[in-house]
């Protein structure tokens, strides 16, 4: 055993540092905060959209409004002019009817009046409403844009640990072949029960796994070259 034990033991070490390495990686990949991120800002930019294109609608909805109020306005007008006609035609003598014309009249002006003056808020009220679009329909577009530029840098990321991952398990792969069986299945064994991390090294007399001291006696038999495990944690050991 001896010194071919401590060199597998060491190779061993070697492949739960893979193995670890590995499992750092799927973990990143399984729960990544940056693809958290991302959907968040999906969702942001979605309602975003949605309170711009609410926003437009509300636009087109004064605009008919708008058009219908216009053409009250300009109907209005032309019921002006006749009624101007009439009155001033001079055909009408009546008097009677001439008051009566000349009372339409002043209806009519305060009529076209209050439109106008409902045309003019209308007016002002689009003008701040397609502006408030305008604005955040470039703000949103400049947003969706960075949104696009990290969705790519984060499917970069994604592909580059998957690459990661093949070489770390080709690796590994490649360092199984090279160790004693029978250590890797006592390996495997002690990892079933313990984790990943079945291996410690020690350090300054304490085994690395569970930071307590290894017995005179089991040092011993590390430095003789036989496969010990710490007695309190069960930790195959490295010397
Ligand atoms: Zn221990």
């Amino acid at each position: 055993v001896g010194r071919g034990e401590e060199m597998g033991l060491e190779k061993l070490w070697e492949l739960q540092e893979l193995q670890l390495g590995l499992e750092r990686i799927q973990q990143e990949l399984k729960n990544p905060s940056q693809g958290k991120e991302l959907k968040r800002e999906k969702e942001r930019l979605e309602s975003y959209y949605t309170q711009i294109q609410e926003k437009k609608r509300k636009g087109e909805r004064l605009q008919e409004q708008l058009a219908l109020h216009e053409n009250t306005c300009r109907s209005l007008e032309v019921k002006k002019k006749d009624t101007e006609a009439k009155l001033y035609s001079g055909q009408i003598n009546n008097p009677s009817e001439l008051q009566n014309l000349e009372q339409q009249l002043t209806h009519l002006n305060k009529e076209i009046s209050v439109y106008q003056e409902k045309i003019k808020e209308l007016n002002m009220e689009l003008q701040e409403v397609f502006g408030w679009v305008k604005e955040h329909s470039q703000i949103f577009q400049g947003q969706v844009g960075e949104y696009q530029a990290r969705l790519e840098e984060y499917r970069l990321w994604r592909e580059e640990r998957e690459r990661e991952i093949q070489d770390l398990k080709l690796r590994m792969e490649k360092l199984e072949k090279e160790l004693d069986e029978d250590l890797l299945r006592h390996y495997r064994e002690l990892q079933s029960r313990l984790g990943l991390r079945a291996l410690a090294r020690v350090e300054n007399g304490c085994c690395s796994g569970c930071r307590l001291m290894v017995s005179i006696i089991l040092m011993q038999k590390i430095k003789a070259g036989e496969r010990v495990q710490c007695e309190n944690c069960g930790r195959l050991l490295i010397p």
